[in-house]
């Protein structure tokens, strides 16, 4: 955890029940962690799922590496120390969107366990629903889909630190949500995730 640097600092009372959320906004907020390896299909079923959610008339967001990368954690790159702040910030923003309401989805490899777990434990403290989602893929099939030509560069030693080729991927062993994308077609993954959302009492 980062060392809390300001001090003097106090919480303000009348923070917004989830209970006003479902009244107000007829929904809870939750954060839907996605965490796999690239290509693994976590943008396309992070899109997917936000697709059918709005569409429906829920209010969803996405994190991603794009809208993230670029601008909050534009100083950071890929050491472990920057993956570990990268992924505590995601956290942060993610709880936030969550406690305003959003079913937000944050999707990033965040290939380290310990990671995943203080986003985990940060939304507890909080009492913010946190599902994390295995977005499961064999190496073999990433590698073969290859969207960005990543792995291509990453075995030709053009990039370091590649998460699957040269820095570790650690599986969740305690996700809420287990989608395995080499077994089942992209719509079939989807509506696991929906219909696991559904399972939840977000909405009201
Ligand atoms: P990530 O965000 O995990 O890096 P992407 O979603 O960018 O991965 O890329 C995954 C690629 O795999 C896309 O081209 C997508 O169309 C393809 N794909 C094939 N089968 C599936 C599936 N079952 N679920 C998700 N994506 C799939």
């Amino acid at each position: 955890m980062a060392e809390q640097v300001a001090t003097n600092i106090t919480l303000h009372e009348g923070t917004v029940t989830p209970d006003e959320l479902l009244k107000n906004m007829g929904q809870k907020g939750a954060t839907l962690w996605f965490t796999g390896l690239s290509a693994s299909g976590k943008s396309t079923i992070a899109v997917a799922v936000e697709q059918v959610l709005l569409s429906r008339g829920h209010h969803a967001y996405r994190l991603d590496g794009d809208n993230v990368r670029m601008g909050l954690n534009k100083n950071l790159g890929f050491s472990p120390e920057d993956r570990t702040e990268n992924i505590r910030r995601i956290g942060e923003v993610s709880k936030l969107f969550a406690e305003s309401g959003m079913i937000s989805i944050a999707s990033f490899i965040s290939p380290y366990a310990k990671d995943r777990d203080q986003v985990r434990a940060l939304h507890k403290d909080a009492d913010v629903p946190f599902f994390e989602c295995y977005i499961d893929v064999s190496l073999e099939v990433a590698e073969d889909r290859d969207p960005k030509g990543l792995y291509k560069k990453a075995r030709a030693g053009e990039i370091k630190g590649f998460t699957g080729i040269d820095d570790p991927y650690e599986e969740p062993t305690n996700a809420e949500l287990h989608i395995k994308t080499h077994v089942d077609d992209l719509a079939t993954c989807v509506q696991q995730v929906i219909d696991f959302i559904d399972d939840q009492n977000l909405f009201a």
